[in-house]
């Protein structure tokens, strides 16, 4: 009995510094943990020219025709902030277009054709984060009539409502991945996510995670 609970713990222990030397190597951009096991492996390699962007993470173009993505804070003279931006049409969340890339067999370049290619609603979320430089969005799949539409993303479960983390810690953003793949794994409802890189109006803004939103989809694990 008492072998069984060490051989448990030693186990336990293997697991803690085997994720823990994986955060350390987090610092290479060809070491990071494991994205899903379906995912493109980062030195699958590639033939192109690299005249442009080449991932092996799925790549995400947002097209808003140049119009601003509404939710940035509005502040007063004393710093207050008294509201959020809207669109030119004085709506919360902007009509856009956003076309995903995500075949394991290729990596990924702007000019690919895209794996799925929707309309989406999109605004800025969170609180501090809406004042940094990298933006976090809520992003909702929307069809011709403006009817919200599930699609699958990134191989996750279809959803009509997804977030776009963009952490400006990289080290916090390698943690945030791999406690919503431990917490999945152990406690089964922690929401799926997804690393990917972001082109908004063909401007590269960075890696993000793709999100599901907790409580939205038929399929939800938590309401
Ligand atoms: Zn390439
Ligand atoms: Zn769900």
């Amino acid at each position: 009995m008492q072998y069984k609970v060490i051989g448990i713990l030693a186990v336990i222990l293997m697991i803690a510094m085997t994720v823990t030397a994986a955060a350390a190597d987090s610092g290479n951009p060809e070491n990071r943990v494991h994205q899903h096991l379906t995912g493109r492996a980062p030195d699958a390699g590639c033939n192109c020219d690299r005249t442009e962007l080449c991932t092996h993470l799925p790549l995400v173009l947002i097209e808003t025709g140049g119009q601003e993505i509404p939710g940035v804070p509005i502040v007063d003279a004393n710093g207050q902030e008294i509201g959020v931006t809207t669109t030119e049409d004085g709506e919360e969340m902007l009509l856009a277009k956003i076309s995903i890339l995500d075949n394991p067999d290729h990596n990924h370049h702007p000019s690919d054709s895209p794996d799925l290619e929707a309309s989406v609603l999109i605004r800025i979320r969170g609180n501090s984060s809406r004042y940094f430089d990298k933006k976090n969005y809520l992003i909702r799949f929307v069809g011709p009539d403006g009817d919200y539409q599930n699609h699958t993303v990134m191989g996750m479960d279809a959803h009509y409502e997804w977030a776009l983390h963009g952490p400006y810690l990289d080290q916090s953003l390698i943690r945030n991945y791999m406690w919503y793949n431990i917490a999945g794994e152990i406690m089964g409802y922690a929401p799926n996510v997804r690393f990917c890189e972001v082109v908004l109006n063909g401007e590269y803004r960075g890696i993000y995670v793709m999100t599901e939103t907790i409580t939205n989809g038929t399929d939800c694990r938590v309401n």
